[in-house]
């Protein structure tokens, strides 16, 4: 049977001709298969996945007779089988937002991170389950019913890509894409005990990527180690002519990087950019946590001690674990649903059955009629409910108050997160307040669900990169995960960092 550890030791597995790509993708359909109540899938592209294992195959034994048996001359993300969260574009299929509105659309152009999969080898298995729009903490708002979370099928995977998490988690793919707009790789990867980046705003382009909320919304991954991780992420990273909000600041060698000493790396790159360490020769980092967040009384006490302890461990270890006040705290979730809320019920609003989306068959009086039928009848309620919230911070008589001041408060988190990185590598932080969650359990408390986002939202409101460490577990049986930032574009050294976690 097909065990995957990681890339590299499948393309080992692959050069010595122990396996195929077409046997692994015939393990992950039986997986994929054995697994369905799990909900993971949205629809699985079992034909077009079986013909691309083959045809790489054959590449693979074509190559074979020309090159050395090691076989380094593997595309990077050859034959890696990978699920793609349902908001992004792939050509001629169906994307659909986990939403009736988009149910039969099919995307017409491929996103830029689909499309840089596919170049470099990778077999595209699927789309993942999520809520609706991206909107969401636990999968529960998916208009095709929630993802399961494979360690206790009564406790929700985290949102909103509960079903990316739970492909990795439960072997259903290699690794898997989502997006993060205020958490929603963290969370979900810290409730199913994976790895889930969220890179810098700016990082990965969105193209292609169905929009939540514009200036926060940003594709993450999902994997079981740091390395995959790297290696994807240098796949997908990078300026791309269809994203101007993708910075074409030039993509470090994450991979190689990740797996070289620093001692070596600092020789032989002293320009390296943005490697994200005040001194490269260092062994020890400065390391700052928020006071107010793990005092925080939303947290769980046994999070709280596992990151106590951490904090400990590691000076003992001889890093620097330094306290900060961080006031705003209580302030960043309400500052992230106004504006995200703003950004959605603008992006929202193509969907109006003609441009795009659900066409209601009820008979109309006038335009106004025909709209609130087609958005009525395709939304679910969490997304009507967020548009409404949007459209009333965005109203003339509330604008100031709301949205203006939010504004004003995410420049201020921004401006404070410059300083803190002027003296430290890194912020650490829960991710979640709580383990997963039962289903049901904050269904009918809307802001209890919002405030659970605590932890999250932050790094999306200042477009630093973050990533969800599963270290710990909890005594109720499930994990949770030390959350990991480092100042914007310092992916870097937030992957050298979280090795040095782990
Ligand atoms: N839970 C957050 C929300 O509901 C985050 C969602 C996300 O990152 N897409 O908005």
């Amino acid at each position: 049977m097909f065990v995957f550890e990681s890339i590299a030791q499948y393309h080992k597995e692959l050069n010595n001709g122990s396996t195929t790509c077409l046997s692994v993708v015939e393990f992950y359909l039986q997986q994929i298969a054995q697994q369905k109540h799990l909900n993971a899938y949205i629809e699985v592209f079992a034909e077009e996945a079986r013909t691309r294992a083959m045809q790489l195959d054959q590449q693979l034994q074509q190559a074979g007779t020309h090159t050395a048996p090691s076989g380094q001359a593997l595309l990077p993300l050859f034959g890696v089988v990978i699920g793609i969260k349902d908001v992004l574009c792939y050509e001629g299929h169906t994307v659909s937002a986990a939403s009736r509105m988009l149910q039969n659309f099919k995307a017409p152009y491929s996103a830029t991170v689909v499309q840089r999969l596919l170049d470099a080898g990778a077999i595209i298995i699927g789309r993942l389950n999520c809520d609706e729009f991206a909107m969401g903490s636990s999968n529960e708002n998916s208009a095709y019913g929630p993802t399961l979370n494979a360690l206790d099928n009564n406790r929700v995977p985290g949102g909103s890509s509960g079903g990316s998490a739970v492909a990795v988690q439960a072997g259903l793919c290699m690794v898997s894409l989502g997006s993060d707009t205020g958490g929603s790789v963290r969370q979900p990867a810290d409730f199913t005990g994976v790895i889930g980046l969220k890179p810098s705003y700016g990082r990965v382009s969105r193209y292609g990527l169905i929009a939540y909320a514009s200036s926060f919304d940003q594709v993450g991954i999902f994997s079981r180690s740091l390395s995959d991780a790297a290696l994807v992420l240098e796949i997908i990273a990078g300026m791309d002519n269809f994203d101007s909000t993708c910075s074409s600041l030039p993509v470090p060698a994450y991979y190689r990087e990740l797996s070289t000493p620093l001692s070596e790396t600092a020789a032989a790159n002293s320009n390296t950019p943005a490697t994200g360490s005040k001194n490269p020769e260092k062994q020890y980092y400065k390391f700052a946590y928020f006071k107010e967040a793990v005092e925080h009384p939303s947290l769980d006490p046994e999070i709280r001690t596992a990151l106590l302890t951490k904090f400990k461990q590691l000076e003992i270890a001889g890093h620097t674990v330094t306290a900060l006040e961080f006031p705003l705290l209580d302030y960043i979730v309400p500052t992230y649903y106004i504006l995200t809320t703003a950004e959605a019920s603008s992006n929202l609003s193509r969907f109006d059955g003609v441009r795009y989306g659900h066409r209601s068959a009820l008979p109309v009086e006038d335009l106004a009629d025909f709209y609130a039928h087609n958005r009525s009848e395709g939304f679910g309620k969490e997304v009507q409910r967020r548009i409404l919230l949007g459209s009333f911070v965005l109203s003339a008589g509330y604008y100031d108050a709301y949205f203006t001041k939010a504004q004003q408060v995410r420049r201020r988190l921004f401006d404070q997160t410059q300083l803190i990185f002027k003296d430290f590598d890194a912020i650490l932080a829960p991710t979640a307040p709580t383990p997963a969650f039962k289903f049901g359990e904050k269904t009918a408390d809307p802001i209890a669900m919002y405030l659970g986002d605590i932890y999250t939202v932050f790094a999306n409101l200042t477009g630093i990169p973050a990533i969800a460490l599963p270290i710990f577990w909890h005594s109720n049986g499930m994990p949770f995960s030390l959350q990991v930032m480092t100042n914007r574009f310092e992916e870097l050294s937030l992957l050298r960092v979280s090795a040095s976690l782990v």
